[in-house]
């Protein structure tokens, strides 16, 4: 068990995956097929205190450490990463409202965020601007006691279920450089003015809900400002480590559960007269990726470790996100080697975790923003 973790925590990843295997597991099919997750899930992880577990008491939260954090994303992510949303919501975006927000707004928000009543999404991405994000058009110029909003945004995860959406927007277009000029507003489900477009067809994560927004002269009240105008791509800058933390917590737990789906079909798979497993190439590539895996996890508990004693440590987990993410996606391909050709058949699990893994290089940063990031670090 990693330093950080204690009998407790072992309890409430039991009551996690006790829950996970009656609600989740039996239904990840149909969900996938379906292109959603019914929010009665939503409803149910509420319910049994799965959602920001770490929020104070005051607003229905358990007070708990990132150590709970750790492990709820963790068996989120062995059930499948179409799940990525739930740990978005609670450890992403929730976190948001929490640092920057009034007493007032959280007293209005926290509370059904944590029942699962409130679905959260961050918006920063549109169609014009991703990794250059101080490049963003979305404007927001205020008009008495609230924002117009104009612009769109798009790829938003738990985009098609979100009740509260935590948008980057310019309240200040003309500012320069552009970064200065950027604000975070909550924009609430029912704002006049705000569309959801299409939900998008991706290539995997089928069953999460990734979707366009759209804000035609949307009336946002000025109440809904996160922390101070002008402050929003520092808060943004704040928050990532922990977002790209997560992201390299999801990549190990798919390198482990594809890597142990694996050595379970070699060793009852036969070739030869032998087990696949009998074959020096597969024991090779087997070991090479457990030995991988397992330098990776010890980095990235350390990793964990500082973070919990709030640490700022942006190089490294920058580092620990390109990193870890490449090394999922190779063993992703590895093990659909392995598997011969019923790894490319879609009833076994490795062909989902294959499409699934392949976006982790490229959302929260993408991995060559990453290496920008540890370059700018290292003082080049
Ligand atoms: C499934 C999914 C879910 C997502 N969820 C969210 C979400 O919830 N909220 C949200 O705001 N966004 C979300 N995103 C968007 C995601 O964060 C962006 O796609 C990502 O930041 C890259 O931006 P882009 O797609 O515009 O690519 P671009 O910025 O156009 O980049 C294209 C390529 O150029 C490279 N590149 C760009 N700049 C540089 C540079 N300076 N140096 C070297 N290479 C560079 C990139 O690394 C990439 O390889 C999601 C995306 C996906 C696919």
């Amino acid at each position: 068990m990693a330093r950080y973790l204690e009998q407790e925590h072992y309890m409430y990843r039991q009551a996690l995956r006790k829950f996970l295997e009656a609600e989740a597991i039996p239904f990840y099919g149909q969900w996938e097929a379906e292109g959603i997750i019914p929010r009665s899930f939503w409803d149910q992880l509420g319910t049994n205190g799965f959602l920001c577990p770490w929020l104070d008491e005051k607003y229905g939260g358990l007070g708990a450490d990132f150590g709970y954090s750790v492990i709820l994303n963790e068996e989120l992510e062995r059930v499948g990463t179409g799940l990525i949303g739930v740990g978005l919501h609670s450890d992403i975006v929730v976190p948001y409202i929490a640092a920057y927000g009034t007493e007032e707004q959280k007293q209005r928000w926290l509370p059904d965020c944590i029942r699962g009543k409130s679905i959260t999404a961050i918006a920063m991405t549109e169609p014009g601007a991703g990794s250059d994000l101080a490049n963003i058009s979305t404007s927001a110029i205020r008009d008495g006691e609230y924002y117009i909003v104009n612009g769109e945004k798009t790829f938003i995860t738990n985009g098609i279920h979100s009740d509260l959406i935590v948008c980057a927007v310019k309240t200040d277009p003309k500012a320069q450089p552009g970064h200065k000029g950027i604000s975070l507003l909550v924009i609430e489900r029912d704002t006049s003015g705000f569309l959801r477009g299409k939900k998008l067809k991706k290539m995997g994560l089928h069953s999460q809900d990734t979707a366009e927004l759209i804000f035609t002269d949307a009336r946002v009240p000025v109440a809904n400002l996160l922390g101070e105008e002008g402050m929003g791509f520092y808060y943004l800058m704040q928050q990532l480590q922990q977002e790209r933390l997560i992201v390299a917590i999801g990549a190990i737990i798919a390198a482990e559960e594809m890597l142990q789906m694996t050595f379970d079909y070699v060793k009852q798979r036969k070739a030869f007269g032998k087990t696949i497993s009998s074959f020096q190439n597969t024991q090779f590539k087997i070991a090479e990726m457990a030995t991988e895996i397992k330098m990776g996890r010890a980095f990235l508990d350390a990793l964990i470790m500082e973070h919990i004693e709030g640490k700022d440590i942006v190089t490294e987990v920058s580092m620990a996100k390109w990193r870890l993410t490449e090394l999922a996606k190779q063993v992703a391909t590895e093990c659909l080697q392995l598997h011969g050709g019923y790894g490319y058949m879609e009833e076994y699990p490795i062909a989902r975790r294959f499409r699934d893994i392949q976006v982790s290089s490229i959302y929260a940063g993408s991995n060559e923003i990453m290496k920008a990031i540890i370059a700018k670090n290292l003082g080049l």
